[in-house]
């Protein structure tokens, strides 16, 4: 209960920081008291172990050989005497003192058979003649022969079998305890040998469970599941060789032989390691080596198995094998490190260069019959590969890090160069769209007409093409989201096919809409984004279409869960999509058929938007289409139903062209407004736009200006604009609303906008905005937020013109 109440009471960070710090110095003390007191202890209590018996010392002798012809010289042991293969080697001492009071003689056997006997009646005899599958001679192993303690003075007779390479080699002999000789052989002479093989063992089993589990998870398999084989076949073969084998398993002749199988099998995989790391560079040298390797190990091992040639006369072709391996790998690395590559892998290549010394030392220590030959360098060199693997691993992983904190960072700037450049572009074509409505409207002349018609048509394409890569942009750093508002189907249907008729009409195509009456009045959903979805599909079928018709559908659809879908389907007669294209289209950038396409403008980034909206919607898109007969794409986007009522049932539903406010009808002459804009080229758009309606339009260049004209004058509506320099449009309007004599503190004000990236809209009208109008805007859309938010009753009819 009380620490509970502890962990819900946070403490203030210093006072956290202060009591860590002691708990940390305490502590530490303890420890180093602790351990100093022990060490004290070590050195000054007696010594106990006086019950046990752990005595071990070298045996040398001295020992003499008998010659068959029963001369004798004497021999060194450790050490060696001429013999040739298959001779019998005879060695004979006599019995110290000492040797019989401790009761154990330990011998190494290499690859030999082992007679011991004592006065000529043999004690002792070691061999694995009759339990070994394959191969001529006996497995090395020390061997324990227990001398009688009234042994003293009687001669001891070691007689050595064999008939390996290892004839007339004599490895050291020890005595004493055999707890003693088995602590000595396995800790002394063995020890770092055996830890290396298990720790080698362990983290390699370790390496390759987890890459196997992320092959089968990731369907990929990392590179250092080839390492970890190649330390397991390492680490087998330097257990094998030690004398744990002669404890552990069973079968000492199988467990030998396993040896040199294993020793055969690191290179392999380590060169297939090093083909990954090295991406391929030297690919066919690696495979040449690797097939060659591979021949190597089927051959040495068959002529083993029929008793053609043993492993311990191979060997010459192994060490030759893997040196020309170790040789190769390391070409490579210097080739890499000349062409810069190496840096890639700068920590593994120390680490094979490591690896590398301990298996040549291992090489030259077995060819030279080095007493001390036990696989220890070899287990070192892997072990020190390892720890620089891990290295590697580490760098890569801090470099990953980096490259994504960048990558964060230069998307980050380019969602800010976006925004700055939709702003950028926005802005002049307000004023260039605006002006050129302006002259439509005016002149009377028919090429001026017709030239600020080309303007307004260049004009639009460039405004949906900006509006494209800002949708993409937004899609790719999944920042889009959706605002689902209660609209009339009815009035999306109408937009929709006012956004599309005047290019239908112009390429003299039959433009088709069945709107099944079924469908409710008013549905809820992101509008804006359905329309920009099925305006996308129909600006397509138009622009890839050269005659015939386009046929829209409008068809209301129930799901599994009888929650409502609205499904449009858009058929046209045109050019149609290859069957093998079907699949691109709604990838990103992708445009298909280019030979034939090459003349219609396009992207291929609107597909992959209407793509994009439709799964963030939770509907579905697909496509059926025979190549010059034409395509249907059909379109499922849930919707939720507000009011049921089907159109039919509604007289007013109007669903022709009809153009949503006409041109010329809006007239407010009673009314007022103020516009803030620092650009004076669109302030004069929105003044000379709204000129005929005669509503009166002030004008201010600044925040500033604002704040002092709505002290001053009192407005209906007040249009706002986002980016201005030193008081922007939010910060003008967070002023106003605590503006000490304010006329006009309840006006609706409408934020103008050229920022149109992801997540602007929301903000505005969460900043209590009454509505947001994006740059650059048409005569149409003014008008319309303008009948939204003037006074119904400063709206009038407009008196017929003379
Ligand atoms: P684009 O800007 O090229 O039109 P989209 O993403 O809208 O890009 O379309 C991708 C490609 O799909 C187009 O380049 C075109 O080849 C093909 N396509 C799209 N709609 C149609 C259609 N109605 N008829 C034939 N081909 C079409």
């Amino acid at each position: 209960m009380s620490i509970r109440f502890l962990c819900r009471v946070p403490m203030k960070e210093r006072e956290m920081k202060k009591t860590s710090r002691w708990i940390r110095i305490l502590f530490a003390a303890t420890l180093l008291a602790g351990l100093a007191s022990y060490v004290f202890l070590q050195h000054t209590l007696a010594d106990e172990r006086g019950v046990f018996n752990y005595f071990c010392e070298p045996f040398t002798g001295p020992w003499e050989r008998v010659m068959p012809d029963g001369s004798r010289i004497p021999v060194e042991i450790p050490g060696s005497t001429e013999a040739e293969p298959g001779d019998d080697v005879m060695i004979e001492t006599v019995i110290p003192p000492e040797l019989a009071e401790y009761g154990t003689l330990c011998i190494r056997g290499a690859r030999q058979d082992i007679r011991a006997s004592i006065d000529g009646e043999e004690i002792y005899y070691f061999t694995t003649k009759d339990t070994r599958l394959l191969g001529t001679s006996s497995a090395a192993l020390y061997l324990m022969i227990p001398i009688p303690a009234d042994a003293v003075g009687k001669t001891l007779t070691v007689e050595y079998f064999s008939n390996s390479a290892y004839t007339g080699h004599f490895r050291s002999m020890f005595y004493g305890s055999q707890a003693g000789i088995l602590i000595h052989v396995l800790f002394r002479l063995h020890g770092l040998e055996i830890v290396s093989g298990i720790l080698l063992m362990i983290f390699s089993i370790i390496i390759l469970i987890i890459s196997t589990t992320l092959r089968i998870a990731l369907k990929r398999l990392p590179p250092i599941f080839y390492l970890a084989l190649c330390m397991f076949s390492g680490s087998l073969w330097i257990l094998s060789n030690s004398p744990l084998q002669q404890i552990v398993m069973p079968n000492i002749s199988a467990t030998a032989d396993l040896a040199f199988f294993a020793l055969m099998c690191i290179a392999v995989p380590l060169m297939l390691y090093f083909d990954e790391l090295q991406s391929g560079r030297y690919h066919l040298y690696y495979t040449i080596y690797n097939a060659i390797s591979i021949t190597e190990i089927w051959v040495t091992s068959l002529l083993y198995l029929f008793g053609l040639a043993e492993y311990t006369r191979t060997y010459a072709i192994m060490f030759l094998t893997l040196a020309i391996g170790i040789l190769l790998i390391l070409i490579t690395i210097i080739r890499d490190k000349l062409k810069g590559f190496s840096r890639e892998y700068a920590f593994l290549a120390i680490g094979y260069l490591g690896l590398s010394l301990c298996g040549i030392y291992e090489m030259t220590s077995y060819i030279r019959r080095d007493e001390f030959f036990n696989g220890a360098a070899m287990g070192v060199g892997f072990l020190f590969l390892l720890v620089m693997a891990t290295g590697q691993t580490i760098r890569d992983a801090i470099q990953v890090e980096h490259d994504r904190t960048k990558a964060r960072q230069a998307n980050k700037m380019k969602a800010e160069f976006l925004a700055n450049m939709s702003h950028e572009i926005r802005t002049p074509m307000n004023a260039i769209l605006g002006i050129n409505s302006i002259i439509l409207r005016d002149t009377k002349e028919p090429e001026t007409r017709e030239n600020a018609e080309n303007i307004e048509s260049a004009g639009k394409s460039l405004l949906a093409l900006v509006n494209d890569i800002l949708d993409f942009s937004k899609i790719e750093s999944g920042k889009i989201t959706l605002l689902p508002v209660e609209y009339e189907t009815a009035s999306l249907v109408r937009d929709c096919r006012n956004l599309v008729s005047g290019r239908a009409e112009s390429k003299g195509l039959a433009l088709e809409f069945i709107v099944d009456d079924s469908l409710p009045v008013t549905l809820k959903g992101d509008v804006d984004r359905v329309r920009q979805i099925v305006t996308n599909l129909l600006t397509n079928a138009v622009k890839y279409t050269n005659e015939g018709s386009v046929t829209v559908r409008f068809v209301s659809d129930r799901d599994d869960a009888g929650d409502f879908r609205l499904n449009v389907s858009v058929k046209d007669t045109g050019i149609g999509i290859k069957p093998e294209d079907i699949e691109k289209i709604f990838g990103s950038f992708q445009r298909v058929d280019q030979s034939r396409n090459r003349s219609i403008e396009g992207t291929g980034l609107g597909l992959s938007i209407v793509h994009h909206l439709t799964r963030i919607m939770g509907g579905d898109i697909r496509v059926e289409s025979v190549p010059e007969e034409g395509s249907t794409f059909f379109l499922s986007l849930p919707q939720e139903v507000v009011d049921p009522t089907p159109l039919r049932d509604r007289k007013s539903a109007d669903t022709g062209v009809k153009k949503s406010v006409p041109e010329e009808s809006f007239y407010a002459p009673k009314a007022s407004l103020l516009v803030v804009d620092d650009v004076e080229m669109n302030l004069k758009v929105v003044t000379g736009l709204l000129r005929r309606s005669s509503i009166r339009v002030d004008t201010a260049a600044s925040g500033q200006d604002c704040l002092d004209m709505i002290c001053k004058e009192h407005y209906d509506i007040i249009l706002l604009d986002h980016m201005m320099p030193e008081m922007d449009g939010v910060e003008t309007f967070e002023r106003m609303k605590t503006l000490p004599g304010n006329l006009n503190p309840d006006v609706p004000v409408i934020m103008l906008t050229a920022n149109a990236l992801a997540g602007s809209r929301e903000r505005y009208l969460m900043a209590g905005f009454t509505d947001y109008l994006a740059k650059p805007f048409r005569y149409e859309s003014l008008v319309k937020m303008l009948e939204q938010y003037l006074p119904p009753e400063l709206i009038e009819q407009k008196p017929a013109e003379e």
